[in-house]
């Protein structure tokens, strides 16, 4: 195995019921094959690593994500990290974290859970007000929120992350803030902050083009966005990317995995994975390296979980998709990224691994600049605080 820094996802991808609000790979199901499921979770890991699809590297982060992951018994999660362990390296200090919903969970599955090796837990909580749960279609209520980050605790978790979604039709800059201030009261080591969206083909952006909901207007979600960071920060939780917050040293490491262009193997139905090739590599392996080569590898599973598991069965693999960047694309998706982060994008590393200045593969930075949208804290390029209300207009620029 190689000493690289990996990081591993996997995903569970069934829920008790569809969310309308919900974008991700998930279904809803009352049963659901987890041992069928976790045979071919498995099945994929051992091939994608046995095969060289992806390195043997050290795994710094492991994320079961959904779906509602909490809806495996322990005993599943424990296997499948048993069978992590036997494919990669697994670092020592290694951040497991798993997604669950309130309502899902009790203090012993949350022990059952630790005991596999689970030491992060990050709960779908999203408001504390019942109208604007009802609002967002969840299931749960306010009481079994509070139930479940209790029970994290008496199980000994010792970081929790909490999910809250802002600007929810009907709610008000008051609610808002008492959301934000109930979070705060909890003290998880992280807090996640969204703005509501409406992703087309889900339920609620039907229920917006057909005039049934009311969304919140941009002053009140600018307003909100302002207050979130405001409070957050305030208490002690520092933005470290547009809307994720967290306590000093309490940066969820996958998610900068994700951003920081590390090595990431999706299992699962619908997972992505990326297997980058640095600049460096490229040449080595190639007399053109701007033009033609491969600056990296990612991939998309098939999405239907009985699809998945058939392929897997048959294959060791689901591929449903499968793209090899090119150098503009990697150096786009370098910058795009990088800017996510509050500290922004490394300059000097870009120009190392892409052998070319930002401002010259980017002349339009100048512009960015000139525009008050991004700033250099040496030797970071990052967005102010006017390029984090227009970050998607900043990124689509780099594409
Ligand atoms: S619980 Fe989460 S993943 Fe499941 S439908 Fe709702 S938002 Fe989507």
């Amino acid at each position: 195995m190689t000493s690289q820094a990996v990081a591993l996802y996997v995903h569970i991808p069934y829920c008790l019921a569809k969310c309308p609000y919900c974008d991700f790979n998930s279904y809803a199901a009352r049963v659901w094959p987890e041992d069928a499921y976790a045979d071919a979770l498995l099945a994929e890991l051992a091939h994608a690593t046995r095969e060289g699809i992806f390195p043997r590297g050290v795994a710094r982060s492991i994320f079961f994500g959904g779906g509602t992951p909490s809806l495996f018994a322990p005993r599943t999660i424990a296997r499948l990290l048993d069978g992590a362990a036997r494919e990669l390296a697994i670092a020592s200090d290694v951040e497991i974290t798993l997604e669950a919903n309130p309502g899902t969970v009790d203090e012993e599955r949350l022990a059952g859970f630790v005991a596999a090796g689970v030491n992060r837990l990050s709960f779908g909580i999203q408001s504390f007000h019942p109208e604007l749960l009802l609002a967002l279609g969840r299931r749960h209520s306010v009481e079994d929120s509070l139930r479940a980050l209790a029970a994290a605790r008496a199980a000994g978790v010792a970081n929790l992350s909490l999910d809250l979604i802002y600007a929810v039709p009907g709610e008000s800059l008051d609610a808002c803030t008492a959301d934000v201030a109930r979070a705060v009261d909890i003290g998880p080591e992280h807090v996640s902050a969204y703005n509501l969206t409406y992703e087309k083909g889900t339920a609620l952006f039907r229920d917006l083009q057909e005039g049934r909901v009311d969304p919140a207007p941009e002053e009140l979600e600018v307003a909100m966005f302002h207050l979130v960071r405001d409070r957050l920060g305030a208490a002690g939780y520092a933005q470290y990317e547009i809307s994720n917050y967290a306590q000093p040293g309490r940066e969820a490491r996958h998610n900068q995995a994700y951003w920081r262009g590390t090595p990431y193997l999706g299992l699962g139905a619908g997972a992505h994975s990326f297997v980058p090739r640095d600049g460096r590599a490229v040449a080595a392996a190639t007399s053109d390296p701007a033009d033609g080569a491969s600056y990296g590898t990612r991939w998309e599973t098939l999405r239907d979980p009985n699809r998945y598991m058939e392929s897997i069965r048959a294959s060791g693999a689901a591929i449903a998709s499968r793209e090899e960047l090119t150098r503009a694309q990697a150096m786009g998706e370098a910058c795009w990224l990088g800017l996510r982060e509050r500290r922004g994008l490394d300059a000097q590393q870009f120009a190392a691994r892409f052998a070319t200045a930002l401002g010259d593969a980017f002349p339009h930075v100048d512009e960015l600049l000139a525009d008050g949208l991004v700033e250099w804290h040496e030797p970071y390029l990052r967005l102010t605080t006017q390029g984090l209300l227009v970050a998607d207009t900043v990124f689509a620029s780099f594409q």
